[in-house]
């Protein structure tokens, strides 16, 4: 049974300013194979399929992409756009609407943004991601103090593998720093 698939979908609706011209250009020359749906490894936890999700693209179906969990659960493997026959750039499509989605401050979408802020800062601290801040930080975020609870049998069992550290990384502070900087004023200037 697909259980994603009865995924709540929020009824939200997004503003008709939303401009999905960039990535329907994208993704224009797509012919409905699927096999960006037989590579996905997220698919499984998807309400749309990767290329079903294309083709609300195409035929600008806002609201239904936005309401969809699809593009949020991709994790950026780049396996569909490397066996995409049309050598489509679907992971940047998908991160195309990841960040009108956080621009447009969804609801469905903000445990999200709160997530990837957690991530990037304890990377851009470390050079690295440390789990157990990452993952204070992004409970800190949220204000529900049930949230921490409901992860608290997976932290157990990472822990007791020994797959998350309860001590902060070994090496110098910051030692990605100026790629962030970098980064930033590039951001700035576009
Ligand atoms: S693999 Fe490429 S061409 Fe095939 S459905 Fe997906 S996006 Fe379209
Ligand atoms: S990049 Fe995203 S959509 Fe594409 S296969 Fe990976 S998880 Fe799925």
């Amino acid at each position: 049974m697909n259980v994603a698939r009865n995924l709540k979908r929020s009824n939200e609706t997004v503003q008709t300013s939303v401009n999905l011209i960039p990535i329907q250009e994208m993704i224009r020359s797509c012919i409905q194979c699927g096999t960006c749906t037989g590579s996905c490894p997220n698919e499984f936890a998807m309400d749309h399929t990767p290329r079903q999700l294309w083709r609300m693209v195409l035929m600008g179906l806002k609201d239904e992409i936005f309401q969809s969990k699809t593009f949020a659960l991709c994790s950026a493997c780049y396996c569909c756009t490397l066996r995409c026959p049309r050598g489509l750039p679907l992971t940047e499509a998908m991160e195309a609407l990841k960040q009108i989605a956080a621009r447009e401050n969804l609801t469905q979408y903000k445990n999200s943004v709160q997530f990837y802020k957690a991530f990037i800062q304890s990377v851009r601290r470390h050079g690295r991601v440390n789990e157990m801040e990452f993952m204070t930080l992004y409970f800190a975020a949220l204000k529900n103090p049930l949230t921490p609870l409901r992860f608290a049998p997976l932290g157990m069992k990472l822990l007791s593998k020994g797959k998350v550290s309860v001590l902060p990384p070994l090496r110098r502070e910051r030692p990605l720093e100026s790629v962030f900087r970098n980064v930033a004023a590039l951001e700035e200037r576009s």
